[in-house]
């Protein structure tokens, strides 16, 4: 029995066939070439046979290139080109030159660039501006050079969605634009070939926005580290000929970790606190920031996530404190000693207090931290309206910077006024990371008194001192 006939038995009476099956031809699937069958070609192959392209494959040996994906075959390159409209060069780019002899049966073809470097500035011209020239009667689109081709055959994902492309024909652009999203890809036009040169950079690139606030970090682990070290080991071995070097792995560390995370943390605010001034000063918002202030603000939420990281490490260093031995040795000690010389000690309700509050403030920093730390994820972040966003990232942001400064404060409490603190003439390590935190606090509080915070609010709106048309000076609060 014929397929026809079986469905046309079973179809209901009162049911509507809109297209009767078997009286259209399934539509013509597209075919589309392939040079080079390497790693790439073969998995950007195989995801197109996926989603209903017919694949031809160009090589330099059609007869022997190795396992393809089912279905597709290989030509060599004149006839390959032949066969379609569009091709894909997954050749490297050293090995473009085999292409110039193609010039004629690529004319008027779209040619999809999916090439990479292995160094920045390795060429004059970008790769794809460099097949453009090759052969000029052909459309050179760049695309999918920032996908691996793992991705390409295991499909989309929410991480790697995007297609970059960018080309001189708008046209091409579109039907390379059709197929990724055909594919299920997402296309993102990145205008004519001449940002070429920038998609190849792309995929090169090691975390450009993570380098300068790394950079910090590790700078300001390694002065803390020495710093301290100076200060507490090797200050007691040469005053007191005292040992006391085992307290690098925990005492230590747990001094370095909460100095860096805190001050990390008040460097990701003040870039926008010093930008406010910038804009009062300047009386305009209209003027660029320096490249300087630029840099430090685009990497705010990397500072963030460095600093919440060093506030982990300062939480699991504290937690282990009870059960350290020398914790442990030194509670005994006083213990039996009180015992021994019938002593009890009284109890101090200031020092308990200042005790509490140092512990509460922490506490509460910290849980405000995490709160930044998530809500700066972009799958939660994309759920936050603009307003919820910045009210976590800049209020309760500001809210954390004031609760971990005062539970440093409350941790150093009357200890600046004593003189040994000043060990060879150097302040403690809290005292030091105390100042960048405090300035920030101090402009901040500067910035929401009512005056300045109106001046501020007017500027943001678009207000200018200086008028752009006739260059008159007018007074900001007026
Ligand atoms: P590959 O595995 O080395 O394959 C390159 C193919 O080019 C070879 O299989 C060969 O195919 C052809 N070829 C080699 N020498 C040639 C020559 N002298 N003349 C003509 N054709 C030649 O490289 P691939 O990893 O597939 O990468 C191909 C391109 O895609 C590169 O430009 C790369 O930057 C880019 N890309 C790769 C990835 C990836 O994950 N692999 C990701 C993004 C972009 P035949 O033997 O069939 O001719």
């Amino acid at each position: 029995m014929s397929v026809d006939s079986s469905v046309s038995k079973e179809v209901k009476p009162e049911s509507v066939l809109l297209c009767p099956l078997g009286t259209t031809a399934a539509p013509e699937q597209k075919l589309l070439c392939i040079f080079g069958t390497g790693d790439l070609g073969r998995s950007l192959g195989q995801r197109l046979l996926q989603c209903g392209y017919r694949v031809m494959y160009g090589s330099r040996r059609p007869n022997s290139c190795g396992p393809l994906p089912r279905g597709t075959k290989a030509m060599n390159h004149e006839a390959a080109a032949m066969s379609a409209a569009l091709v894909f060069v997954c050749v490297h780019r050293e090995n473009y030159d085999f292409l110039e002899a193609l010039a004629s049966q690529l004319n008027g073809k779209v040619l999809v660039d999916v090439s990479n470097n292995l160094k920045k500035n390795l060429y004059p011209e970008s790769n794809a501006e460099y097949l453009q020239r090759l052969i000029p009667g052909a459309h050179v689109v760049k695309a999918f050079n920032t996908l691996s081709a793992w991705s390409l055959q295991n499909g989309p994902s929410d991480a790697n969605r995007q297609v970059y492309l960018c080309g001189n024909s708008v046209q091409a652009k579109q039907a390379v634009e059709e197929m990724a999203t055909k594919l299920g890809f997402a296309a993102l036009d990145k205008g004519s070939l001449s940002a070429a040169g920038e998609l190849e950079d792309f995929p090169l690139q090691l975390f450009p926005e993570w380098r300068l606030p790394l950079r910090v970090a590790v700078g300001l682990t390694a002065f803390f580290f020495f710093y301290l070290l100076m200060r507490d080991v090797v200050y007691t071995y040469v005053e007191q000929g005292k040992d006391i070097s085992f307290r690098i792995m925990v005492s230590l560390a747990n001094k370095v970790f909460p100095i860096v995370s805190l001050i990390m943390l008040a460097l990701c605010y003040l870039p926008g606190v010093i930008a406010a001034f910038l804009q009062l000063y300047r009386g305009t918002k209209y003027r660029r920031f320096p490249d300087w202030l630029d840099r430090w603000m685009l990497c705010r939420k990397q500072l963030g996530l460095i600093a919440l990281g060093f506030a982990f490490l300062h939480v699991l260093y504290t937690l282990i404190i009870p059960i350290r031995y020398y914790v442990r040795f030194r509670i005994t000690a006083s213990t039996i000693s009180q015992i021994r010389e019938n002593r009890t000690s009284v109890f101090d309700t200031t020092k308990a207090w200042r005790a509490d509050s140092y512990y509460s403030m922490g506490i509460l920093g910290f849980g405000l931290y995490v709160l930044l730390g998530i809500s700066s994820l972009p799958s939660v972040s994309n759920a936050l309206s603009w307003r919820e966003f910045s009210f976590i990232q800049s209020k309760l942001g500001y809210l954390t910077v004031f609760f971990c400064t005062f539970h440093t404060y409350l941790y150093g409490w009357d200890k600046f006024l004593r003189p040994y603190s000043y060990k060879w003439f150097t302040p403690p390590g809290y005292l030091l990371s105390l100042v960048v935190p405090s300035v920030l606090i101090v402009l901040k509080l500067l910035l929401l008194l009512p005056c300045v915070d109106r001046s501020l609010t007017r500027i943001r709106q678009g207000w200018e001192r200086t008028d752009p048309e006739d260059g008159s000076v007018k007074a900001l609060l007026t």
